[in-house]
């Protein structure tokens, strides 16, 4: 495809979405003022709770919403003033399960090939239903499928044109574990060929294995955009668990001050900021109390943890 050389898959600026309800006041405003880029060939995630703004932004992207200003590019080409190219480069998967009852996955999947303009040759129907593990529900109507089913017909329409960025917004939501990660299995193999990937989640553990970086959006706000090690880095959190040598009563004194907690009598549990404290200054302490470690654990933090460090308290 004639795409713009080496522009970004996407680029937001100064994007703003005021949703104006009839009879309804105020104004809600979806999303205020946002700037967001994501690189060619990332995985990337959008993450948020309920309500921030994922899917209207996604929508905005996918021409299903119109914005109320600002500027949005996909591989170079803006959405409104450049809009065959621009939605010609994008596939998206809607979280609503908006399919037609009464086609077939084969009928969507041609239908849809056809409106983009893909020719009879270069159509991919069957492969695309294969890695969707939908080639034996191939030819039963859409009403017939189970959730899960139609999630995975959504994917598949949305590759139909082969597209550069693919969106997903909410993919693997009421699809069983299995099929979730053959679904995943068959997006990474797209990001591994070049497709960009911008998805959103509700499974944190899923955005932290496979996205390779993350936006975390609250409220209508981008509150971080970054690679996900180092937003995991950021956090500037550990915990520490020991097993003693012998049960105890209550935490040591000298050990206070590292906010311990006690528990089946020989199991101490320290959560500390590896910036402020040094994890000799604790094994020392429990040394000089006249303990032997057992045992130690570590713990990182994980993505749930700077998903609620960046979006409470507002
Ligand atoms: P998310 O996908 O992150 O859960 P949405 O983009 O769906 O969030 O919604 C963002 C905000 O905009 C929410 O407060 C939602 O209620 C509101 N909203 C979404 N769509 C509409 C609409 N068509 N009319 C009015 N408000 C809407
Ligand atoms: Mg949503």
């Amino acid at each position: 495809m004639n795409d713009v050389p080496l522009a970004p898959a996407l680029e937001v600026r100064g994007l703003t979405k005021i949703y104006k309800v009839k009879g309804r006041r105020p104004d809600k405003v979806a999303l205020q003022n946002i700037d967001l880029e994501v690189k060619r060939g990332s995985f990337f995630g959008l993450l948020g709770p309920n309500g921030a703004g994922k899917s209207t932004l996604i929508n905005i992207i996918a021409g299903l919403v119109n914005k109320t200003s600002g500027q949005v590019k996909i591989c170079g080409y803006d959405i409104e003033k450049e809009m065959r190219a621009a939605r010609s480069a994008v596939g998206v998967v809607p979280q609503e399960l908006n399919l037609d009852a009464f086609f077939t996955p084969r009928e969507v999947m041609e239908f849809q090939a056809g409106l983009y303009g893909v020719p009879k040759s270069r159509r991919r129907t069957d492969e695309i239903l294969t890695a969707m593990g939908l080639d034996d529900k191939a030819d039963v109507y859409a009403r017939t499928l189970s959730g899960g089913m139609r999630r995975r017909l959504l994917v598949a329409k949305a590759m139909v044109h082969n597209p550069q960025v693919l969106f997903l917004d909410e993919p693997t939501a009421g699809v069983d574990i299995e099929l979730r990660q053959q679904l995943w299995a068959y997006v990474k193999a797209l990001n591994d060929a070049g497709t960009t990937v911008i998805l959103t989640t509700h499974y944190l553990e899923e955005a932290e294995q496979l996205c390779d970086t993350i936006a975390i959006i609250n409220h209508g706000e981008v509150v971080a955009c970054e690679p996900t090690a180092s937003l995991l880095g950021k956090l500037d959190m550990k915990n520490v668990c020991l097993i003693l040598d012998r049960d105890i009563t209550a935490v040591p004194e000298n050990l206070k001050k590292f906010n311990a907690t006690l528990s089946h009598g020989r199991r101490l549990s320290i959560n500390y900021r590896p910036s402020e404290t040094q994890m000799a200054r604790i094994l020392n302490a429990v040394a000089e109390e006249g303990f032997d470690i057992i045992d130690l654990t570590t713990e990182e933090p994980d993505l749930e943890d700077a998903f609620l460090k960046m979006t409470s308290g507002r």
